[in-house]
């Protein structure tokens, strides 16, 4: 019991970190804003000013190359499902040749 209360006690010291009234946000846009926070600098990558949403235009900030990855990925995609079809195309035809000759046979 008194080991948890230990845990506790630091628990709680760590909910006031140290406060910077004067923090500074950097946006990828080159917006920056002052606001209260406990850390000195933050970085975004989205702000009000360039978000599509309060702009109003679509665009587009891929800073961490996201998109581009995204749209390799969806083109592999695409690539292996198509090689998948033709197999299973070779695969019919395959099958219906077969079938054709047995008839012949018969
Ligand atoms: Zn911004």
């Amino acid at each position: 019991m008194l080991h948890f209360r230990h845990v506790k006690y630091h628990m709680k010291k760590d909910i006031h970190p140290e406060y910077y009234p004067q923090a500074t946000i950097t946006c990828a846009c080159g917006q920056t804003y002052t606001i209260g926070s406990t850390v000195k600098k933050i970085s975004v990558e989205l702000c009000a000013a360039c978000h599509p949403f309060y702009s109003g235009k679509q665009k587009i900030i891929d800073t961490a190359r996201r998109v581009e990855k995204y749209q390799e990925r969806a083109t592999k995609k695409e690539t292996t499902a198509t090689g998948k079809k033709t197999k299973r195309a070779k695969r019919a035809t395959q099958k219906a040749e077969k079938q054709s000759k047995k008839v012949a046979e018969k």
